[in-house]
């Protein structure tokens, strides 16, 4: 580690937690499979680390009322891919958690981190003093961009957002529970992500001393059909080149709303928005699919050598529908 004199420190409650982090340089570490990384190779310091470890009530998954879940934040991946309400009632999510990393990342890794994991562009994860470090060029934008972004870099940062259950939560409508100085706030999950050309620094509109407490999914509508696909370069533990998490509400056979989130596409979970809208009010047949997945790649913005993305974003959406509509 490059990190000298790194206080650690298991934090007993969450306002404990959170006087720690109110000291410049602190860092949260929740499952640690990211953060450990990032400390090891340099690619930014810690002066203290806040381990949440002890705070039993970020643990779990729990019903709403309303028929919801709350899944605290230091739920390992592995628990929300194998419990059987989420396997049940949102199954994008139970996909994306279980194709997340490896069983040992996944048993390890929670799902609060899994949403404020760090990107994994090689040129930052390496030693280049690039903009989202503080320096003042973008190495992947002429260089090595096989697995860099179609939209959403604001001419920036290449970057694609690297977590599997982002794109699910967001199709799901579900928000993020933080907790700061300033007591608790929820933030739809599709608002908690930051686009380079809004702070290139920065993946989360978290500040320093603000804690992911749990994540909050609301109840799924009747009628609701939703699924994430990956696709990786090899059949291993890699990020996604492309995916897609759906969710289409159906009446009387007719698309009532629709979300449509690409990951490995954009900085952030990517919503295809104009998809969304052109299959309102539509069946969900073998024209609409392939139309809707032509729709999604119309603005796509490739770079010198992740061309490929495009028609490999159109196939995987077009297929994902396609299995949507046979139910
Ligand atoms: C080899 C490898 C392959 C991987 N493959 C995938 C993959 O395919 N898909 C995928 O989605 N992920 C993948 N990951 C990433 C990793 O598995 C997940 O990001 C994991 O869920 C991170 O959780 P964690 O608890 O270990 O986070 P940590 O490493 O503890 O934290 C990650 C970051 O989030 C911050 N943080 C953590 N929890 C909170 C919180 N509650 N509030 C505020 N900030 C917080 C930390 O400060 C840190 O900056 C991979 C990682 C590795 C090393
Ligand atoms: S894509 Fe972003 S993270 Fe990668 S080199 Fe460019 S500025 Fe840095």
């Amino acid at each position: 580690m490059h990190t000298p004199n790194v206080d650690y420190v298991r934090a007993k409650s969450l306002k404990e937690a959170i006087q720690h982090l109110s000291s410049k340089g602190s860092r949260v570490h929740a499952g640690g499979t990211d953060l450990l990384g990032c400390l090891h190779d340099g690619i930014f310091e810690a002066k203290k680390i806040v381990s949440l470890s002890q705070i039993n009530d970020l643990k779990g998954i729990r019903e709403t009322k309303e028929g919801g879940l709350r899944i605290g934040a230091l739920t390992t991946l592995t628990e929300v891919a194998d419990h059987k309400v989420v396997k049940e009632r949102y199954p994008a999510l139970a996909k994306g958690a279980s194709e997340a990393a490896s069983p040992q990342l996944r048993n390890q890794g929670t799902i609060g981190g899994n949403l404020c994991q760090k990107p994994r562009c090689w040129y930052y994860r390496g030693e280049f003093h690039c903009l989202r470090k503080g320096g003042n060029q973008c190495y992947a934008y002429k260089g090595e961009n096989h697995y860099h972004c179609l939209f959403g870099s604001g001419g920036v940062c290449y970057i694609v957002h690297p977590s599997d259950t982002a794109p699910a939560l967001v199709a799901y409508e579900a928000s993020v529970r933080i907790t700061g100085p300033g007591g608790p706030k929820s933030v739809p999950v599709a608002k908690f992500h930051v686009l380079p050309a809004d702070d290139v620094e920065k993946e989360t509109i978290l500040r320093p001393n603000e804690i992911v407490t749990e994540i909050v999914l609301p109840p799924p509508p009747q009628g609701l059909r939703s699924s994430y696909r990956k696709v990786r370069a090899r059949q291993s533990w890699d990020f996604a080149l492309a995916g897609v998490a759906v969710s289409f509400k159906f009446k009387d056979g007719l698309i009532e709303r629709a979300r449509v989130v690409l990951s490995g596409a954009a900085p952030i979970p990517w919503r295809c928005q104009e998809t969304e809208k052109f299959v309102l009010n539509k069946r969900l047949d073998a024209g609409t699919a392939a139309r809707a997945a032509e729709i999604a790649m119309k603005n796509a913005e490739p770079l010198e050598h992740n061309g490929y993305k495009v028609p490999l974003f159109r196939g995987v959406i077009e297929e994902e529908l396609s299995m949507i509509a046979r139910g």
